[in-house]
């Protein structure tokens, strides 16, 4: 029998990101002991080790996860990119590559950090649950490749094989270091292109603070047991109230 390594070992994909460095600052926080795995390191954090690796690559990714019982994966190439062959390099081979590299080391769980706009048709949603459909048409590379990541990480929950999964759908996210999405509206206000408004200007958009997006993954984290209704689910994460827009 495998000796289990301890339930506060955690590994986090795409720990140098946005998301992933407030994931990882929480996580140190909380206790757990953290590997960040990363195509790039930014930052140091006294008790964290530094991986530098591509997740595509499974043996780079087996040394990080061999002492490992949670691996969080919030690594994603920009939406920005929109570059799809590297979407789905990345987002759908490379998500499978970190569920087979998970298993085959002894990984328990995985949260993956997936997107609300997986349910997204181009109409508003309000009040939206998570028992909307995929969109069929999704609205960018980006989007479709989301999509079928968070069905490859939900499909390969599996209670025989010791191996469970639940996916976290926040939509905008903000907080301090945030590189995109504050940025690029101040910096495209500066320039005078927001002097326009779509539809009546009561349009609601759901942006959620980063550290409620942090709150929500390690909740997941410490709900998933064999026997809870998390296993092999999506969440949608959000504020109390959207913003008006
Ligand atoms: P980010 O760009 O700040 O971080 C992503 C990290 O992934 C980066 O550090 C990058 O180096 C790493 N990465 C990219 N390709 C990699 C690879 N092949 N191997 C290893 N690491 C790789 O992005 P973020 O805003 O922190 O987003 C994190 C996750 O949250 C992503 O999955 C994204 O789809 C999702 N998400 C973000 C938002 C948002 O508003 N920021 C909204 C919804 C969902």
């Amino acid at each position: 029998t495998r000796i289990r390594p301890s339930s506060k070992r955690c590994a986090v994909i795409g720990g140098s990101g946005f998301l992933g460095r407030h994931l990882v600052e929480r996580l140190v926080e909380k206790g757990y002991s953290v590997a960040v795995f990363d195509i790039a390191q930014r930052y140091e954090v006294p008790g964290v080790t530094f991986h530098q690796g591509d997740l595509c690559d499974k043996q780079a990714l087996l040394k990080v996860l061999k002492d490992v019982s949670l691996v969080f994966h919030c690594a994603s190439p920009s939406p920005a990119c929109d570059d799809r062959n590297l979407f789905w390099k990345v987002n759908v081979e490379g998500t499978r590559t970190v569920i087979q590299a998970c298993q085959e080391a002894g990984v328990q769980k995985l949260v993956l950090t997936s997107s609300a706009s997986v349910v997204f048709e181009g109409t508003d949603i309000k009040n939206g649950k998570e028992d909307l459909p995929y969109a069929k048409r999704p609205i960018d590379y980006y989007t479709e490749t989301k999509i079928q990541q968070e069905k490859v990480v939900l499909e390969a929950c599996s209670k025989e094989k010791d191996f469970l999964t639940v996916a976290i759908r926040p939509h905008g996210i903000f907080g301090p270091r945030d590189p995109q999405l504050v940025p690029i509206l101040v910096d495209t206000a500066r320039k005078g292109k927001m002097k326009f408004i779509i539809g009546d200007g009561t349009n609601l958009v759901d942006f959620t603070y980063v550290e409620n997006v942090v709150h929500g993954h390690i909740l997941a984290a410490e709900h998933l047991k064999p026997d809870s209704p998390l296993c092999g689910k999506a969440y949608h994460i959000t504020n109390d109230e959207p913003i008006r827009f």
